[in-house]
């Protein structure tokens, strides 16, 4: 007698993605994975993210699952792009939550992977290195040296692992939005960067990672910082750039637990900083303020292109 097997269906990991997310945490487990979305003709989006996740991730998150098939999201905190050991040490992680958030939202990939999974080679041994020019100079690029080369590393080898059709950045941080679109025209990466508007809270304060670590006192001032970027937009008109940049950096100083780092008004393509209101036709003003130990980033548009 023919002896009979039983072949049970095997699901695809794409057919699964409509109802579970899956968690990947090796290269072999997110190549596979996007090899699936990849051999059933899927659109992918990505978002990758420190974790800490707050509404504003989850902006980027809704708009890839609008745009696309499938949707990935990268929880990693970044060792390369930390140029401060205390800023690392402290960064919040709430993985768990995380994950429970992206599966709500409706993504199909979450890749958490160990710091092996990025860098093979171990920290230590990482070489690459990015020249991003006049763009990487200035703000960020310059107070904290390092920082852009560690993001544009992590982007590009997280783009390699999850070659994406569209990948989803925040506006809050403005610059890097420029660097990653700068390192994407450098190393040749098929990809469309989708820059998402900031997301604050009711009060104005830009949504961060970093809030959760602000006492109570500092989280009332820190208002501060948005309350005075709204009204700089209102004094454009009537004001040159320098009498903004004054009112800026001192009703922000003013604050008793705000110091500014900087506050620069910059060509919105360039990153370049701007004298006069005619020099570019988009102006964007980005600051840095210390509160505490806590470095809060945000920005506004002056002018709209
Ligand atoms: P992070 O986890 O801080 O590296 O952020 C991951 C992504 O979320 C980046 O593209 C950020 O710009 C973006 N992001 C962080 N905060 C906000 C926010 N308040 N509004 C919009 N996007 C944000």
């Amino acid at each position: 007698m023919k002896k009979r097997t039983i072949v049970k269906k095997k699901h695809t990991f794409v057919q699964i993605f409509d109802i579970e997310m899956i968690v990947c945490r090796t290269r072999e487990e997110i190549t596979n994975a996007v090899a699936e979305v990849r051999k059933a003709n899927r659109s992918l989006g990505f978002v990758p993210t420190m974790g800490a996740l707050h509404q504003g991730h989850i902006s980027l998150v809704t708009r890839s699952i609008e745009e696309n098939d499938c949707t990935a999201v990268s929880i990693f905190v970044n060792p390369t792009q930390f140029n401060n050991k205390n800023d690392l040490l402290t960064y919040p992680r709430t993985v768990e939550a995380d994950l429970a958030l992206l599966e709500n939202a409706g993504v199909d990939i979450a890749f958490v992977p160990t710091i092996e999974a990025i860098y093979p080679e171990g920290l230590e041994n990482v070489t690459e290195s990015y020249d991003f020019g006049a763009i990487g100079a200035v703000m960020e690029g310059a107070a904290r040296p390092g920082h852009f080369n560690g993001v544009g590393i992590v982007v590009h080898r997280l783009f390699d692992l999850i070659p994406a059709d569209k990948g989803y950045f925040g506006m809050k941080d403005f610059q890097q939005i420029a660097i990653i679109r700068e390192m994407v025209r450098q190393s040749n990466i098929n990809i469309e960067i989708i820059p998402c508007p900031i997301v604050r809270e009711e009060d104005g304060l830009a949504l961060s990672s970093r809030n959760t670590r602000l006492n109570a006192e500092q989280r009332v001032q820190a208002v501060q910082i948005s309350q005075t970027l709204f009204k700089a937009v209102d004094l454009v008109a009537s004001s040159t750039v320098a009498e903004v940049k004054a009112f800026v950096e001192n009703t922000v100083n003013n604050v008793p637990l705000l110091e500014v780092e900087y506050f620069e008004v910059v060509n919105g393509y360039t990153m370049q900083p701007i004298s006069s209101w005619d020099e570019a036709e988009w102006v964007v003003g980005c600051i840095t303020v210390n509160v505490g130990d806590v470095r809060l980033i945000d920005n506004i548009a002056l002018k709209n292109i």
